[in-house]
């Protein structure tokens, strides 16, 4: 089956439900786009601006960015440029590692996230208007095709360790790096911390070998 065929598409649900959500992608890119437009930025500058925002603070470097983008290092690299010149975001060494750069962004640049994380709304306003059941049913079925289409490495989910399957919460409490634990990195991770978006989140439903 083919889900751009449209006799196929006709004959096969799976195949309809796959096109149905190349156009929600579709449209989820027009609206990044016209939101990045409005404050002369790119879809992926708007994206950069948002990852460094809210990521695990030792992966906000090109390399974190690039992942997150999907795209090549010399892609991250020249969004970061460009931002960079805007005057958006700013290169520094990472205090914890100090040959490792970090991405950070600026007080003109934080100015202009709470914009940007609204760039949804549209689609957010849609979804509120279905009946609370089919918000709950939807939530739970995708749910679990973005952890298939994680699982098969088709898209990387950053989220925040409350929901992890490495996070240790209250480990040690009385441990001034943090009071709680991750255990992919073997680390403490301050509260703070436990609030950022993160690449090596697992979620914890998911066996971990
Ligand atoms: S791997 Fe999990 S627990 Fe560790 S920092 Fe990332 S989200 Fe948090």
């Amino acid at each position: 089956m083919a889900a751009f065929h449209p006799q196929d598409r006709a004959g096969d649900r799976p195949s309809r439900l796959a096109l149905a959500l190349y156009r929600i992608g579709q449209a989820v890119q027009m609206m990044l786009r016209r939101r990045a437009q409005a404050h002369g930025l790119s879809a992926a500058q708007l994206q950069a601006l948002l990852f460094l925002a809210h990521a695990r603070p030792g992966v906000r470097t090109v390399s974190g960015l690039a992942q997150r983008l999907g795209a090549t290092m010399a892609t991250a690299s020249e969004v970061a440029d460009a931002l960079e010149r805007k005057g958006l975001i700013a290169r520094a060494p990472w205090p914890a590692h100090r040959r490792t750069i970090i991405l950070r962004l600026t007080p003109q640049g934080e100015a202009l996230v709470p914009t940007l994380e609204g760039a949804l709304e549209d689609l957010e306003g849609l979804l509120r208007d279905l009946p609370e059941p089919d918000q709950i049913a939807l939530e739970r079925i995708l749910q679990e095709v973005v952890r298939r289409l994680a699982a098969a490495g088709h898209v990387a989910i950053y989220e925040m360790c409350w929901g992890c399957a490495f996070f240790r919460p209250h480990a040690h409490p009385d441990d001034p790096r943090g009071p709680h634990h991750c255990a992919f990195m073997n680390a403490p991770l301050p509260e703070a911390d436990t609030y950022t978006e993160c690449p090596d989140f697992i979620p914890r439903e998911v066996e971990i070998r």
